[in-house]
């Protein structure tokens, strides 16, 4: 039975999806004012590699993963402009709506692009925040008149005080939430305590000239970000649903909050499961993008790496384990990724003639075992060198394996170029094989020559001899 950690209840459960169609699972999308950055995107490798699992242990996902195209200010915690908003002056465009679409055009088509290059499976949907002002209104809306939301000069609250569990999920202690009071921002006298959160902003103080706005009950203005995803999660999933992911810096505030939203609103708990991918850490250099500096995926690029050696490096660490960023651990992904496309490539070439239609039993069993094991893909990906390296199996029966294990992997193993031996070449083989066998090494040696001189290498490998071409 497949295994997850839930950060709600900090251990591992038993997932049984709610309902028996597919596992319904939201994701914390971009917010598009800028390109994401390598940590953004091993996020989004995290959340591909649970989806990946569960098709694979035959479960249909339907994966929600939303754009945030307004309201998410510069701080979580709702102090500072709108990301968005500000972005505009970076990029020299005026204070226009259409800027702002023009803006969050730009950006979506980039990350999709990314996760594309990652060979991340497209969500199903990707539902944009500025479509789902209703939806938002009539949560907050329901917030009110449950007693959970008080309305301001400046904005409508969440007060915190109403929901006794706030804490729950971070396991913080409330009064370390001094939200909205630090950075000297603009606070609201009215609000009831520190840690109360903006569902809703009046085009009023600091955000009179927010450039998008849309009328409320409460006047016109713009939704807070954490509302967000509990209108576009509830309309796409349903109120509840099974498994709901982002990064780990979303446990504190925007998952706090909306686990406070939806339960205000629905009454009862809405997602089943909760988890987050730890972070990638990139050492001195700043990971942040609202600072400005940060690695994308075309910087990988540039520098010559395959987007898919991003990929290995992430399988390679436990999604709920830092990952430290280095050129050197990029290159050794790099490296093992070469190595086990080279692999698969040579099976193909040492099979005697069709395919076998069984893979290796036991490793199959261990691969399943260990990525059902809270999607242990580090121990996994063990599994998989280990049959590779065990010369008592058919190439064929390692490719069919590999081809399995590529379903949850997403390496594109199949893909991996392989090449045609001329009948000359092979003949040379088999006969360097035979001296070989017979231990005339000058007699090997100089048919090894013959071979090499054709613009071939021929090595001796555990299944047998293998020839390839000297540039592969
Ligand atoms: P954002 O576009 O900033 O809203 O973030 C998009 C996703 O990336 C969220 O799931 C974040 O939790 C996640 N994230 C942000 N920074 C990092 C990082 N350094 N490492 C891993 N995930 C991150
Ligand atoms: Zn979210």
């Amino acid at each position: 039975m497949l295994q997850v950690y839930n950060t709600l209840t900090r251990r591992k459960e038993a997932l049984h999806p709610l309902e028996a169609d597919a596992v319904r699972m939201y994701a914390c999308g971009p917010t598009v004012y800028d390109y994401a950055h390598i940590g953004n995107l091993r996020s989004y490798l995290f959340e591909d590699f649970l989806r990946r699992t569960l098709e694979y242990a035959g479960l249909p996902v339907k994966h929600v993963v939303n754009i945030t195209d307004v309201g998410h200010l510069v701080s979580d915690a709702d102090t500072g402009e709108d990301k968005m908003q500000k972005a505009l002056a970076r990029e020299h465009l005026p204070p226009t709506v259409e800027s702002l679409r023009l803006l969050a055009e730009r950006y979506t088509t980039a990350f999709r692009q990314d996760i594309a290059a990652l060979n991340i499976l497209p969500p199903h949907v990707m539902p944009k925040a500025t479509d789902h002002v209703p939806q938002m209104i009539e949560i907050i809306s329901g917030l009110i008149a449950n007693g959970f939301a008080y309305v301001t000069e400046l904005a409508v609250y969440f007060d915190v005080a109403k929901f006794p569990t706030y804490t729950q999920l971070s396991g913080q202690r409330l009064q370390d939430k001094s939200v909205g009071a630090r950075e000297g921002v603009e606070v609201d006298p009215d609000k009831r305590q520190p840690a109360d959160f903006a569902l809703w902003f009046k085009l009023a103080g600091k955000n009179r000239n927010h450039v998008v706005h849309w009328p409320s009950p409460w006047g016109e203005g713009f939704p807070g970000w954490h509302i967000e995803c509990s209108a576009m999660s509830r309309q796409h999933l349903g109120f509840p649903f099974d498994i709901h992911c982002g990064g780990v810096d979303h446990i504190a505030v925007h998952h706090t909050n909306e686990i406070a939203q939806n339960e205000g609103f629905f009454g009862r708990p809405t997602v089943r499961v909760w988890m987050h991918g730890e972070f990638l850490d990139l050492g001195q250099a700043k990971m942040a993008k609202s600072a400005g500096t940060f690695l994308r995926l075309a910087d990988l690029v540039q520098r010559g790496f395959d987007p898919l050696a991003f990929r290995y490096l992430c399988l390679n660490t436990h999604y709920r384990q830092k990952l430290n960023f280095s050129w050197e651990a990029l290159e050794g992904a790099a490296a093992a990724l070469k190595k086990m496309r080279r692999s698969v490539a040579e099976y193909r070439n040492l099979e005697i003639s069709g395919s076998l239609s069984v893979g290796c039993a036991e490793y199959e069993a261990r691969f399943r075992e260990a990525i059902f094991d809270d999607i242990n893909l580090p121990k996994a990906l063990g599994v998989v060198w280990e049959m590779m390296a065990d010369p008592k199996l058919p190439a064929a029966a390692k490719r069919r394996s590999l081809n399995q294990f590529d379903r949850v992997l997403g390496l594109n193993l199949a893909d991996a170029k392989t090449f045609a031996v001329p009948d000359e070449v092979r003949q040379l083989a088999a006969e360097r094989e035979r001296f070989r066998v017979a231990k005339d090494w000058p007699a090997a040696d100089r048919v090894r020559q013959a071979i090499e001189a054709r613009g071939y290498l021929v090595e001796d490998t555990p299944a047998g001899p293998a020839v390839k071409p000297k540039n592969y």
